[in-house]
């Protein structure tokens, strides 16, 4: 199985890459952001409880966002492998998937970390909220917040995978097909 977590700062990249990865390598897509604005939108009550965090852009409790990832997980069991994108966002959580994939024998095979500069994520976002109509994009407090809450909570994921030998950063600076060969190098040397 080939299970790639998919890293990096709001704007980034993740889900513009993560389309290119599952087409390639025929991978499911699993976007924690995703599965809570699909849920917003159906008004589900886990919709309205991760929208109390997702507008002040915090981060949704680990308990909450865990069993979420793991219930999608097993609505895929014939998947070949996973891309998980905004996820793990804590090192509580990145332990969590590690306990569920290992009760699957199966594991982590890499994480691709997107480094871009944050005036560059600044940026980024405001275009997206453009096209997304995502109010977490479009708000520059909200944009600031996540960007801290990535820094302060997230950003320490890395040590967690680097010493399982499984950290791989990539230049996320660039056009979108130059980024993309830059993964499927990572991928193809795993
Ligand atoms: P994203 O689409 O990945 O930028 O996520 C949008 C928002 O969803 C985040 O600002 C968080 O409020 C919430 N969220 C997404 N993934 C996670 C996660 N792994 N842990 C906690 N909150 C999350």
């Amino acid at each position: 199985m080939l299970n790639i977590v998919l890293f990096g700062p709001p704007g980034a990249g993740k889900g513009t890459q993560s389309e290119r990865i599952i087409e390639k390598y025929g991978l499911v897509h699993l976007s924690t952001g995703d599965i809570f604005r699909y849920n917003l939108k159906e008004g589900t009550e886990l919709g309205k409880l991760a929208k109390s965090y997702m507008d002040k852009g915090q981060l949704v409790p680990d308990e909450v966002t865990i069993n979420m990832l793991n219930e999608s997980v097993e609505k895929n069991p014939a998947a070949k492998g996973f891309i998980f994108d905004g996820f793990p966002r804590t090192k509580a959580q990145a332990a969590a998937l590690d306990n569920f994939l290992e009760s699957k024998s199966v594991d982590v095979t890499a994480m691709i970390a997107l480094d871009v500069p944050e005036e560059e994520l600044k940026d980024r976002l405001k275009k997206r909220a453009l096209a997304s109509g995502r109010t977490d994009d479009a708000n520059p407090a909200i944009i600031n917040n996540r960007i801290s809450v990535y820094k302060n909570e997230t950003a320490p994921v890395k040590d967690f995978y680097q010493v399982q030998g499984k950290f791989h950063s990539i230049n996320g600076l660039g056009s979108i097909d130059e980024i993309t060969t830059r993964i499927f190098t990572v991928i193809d040397s795993l």
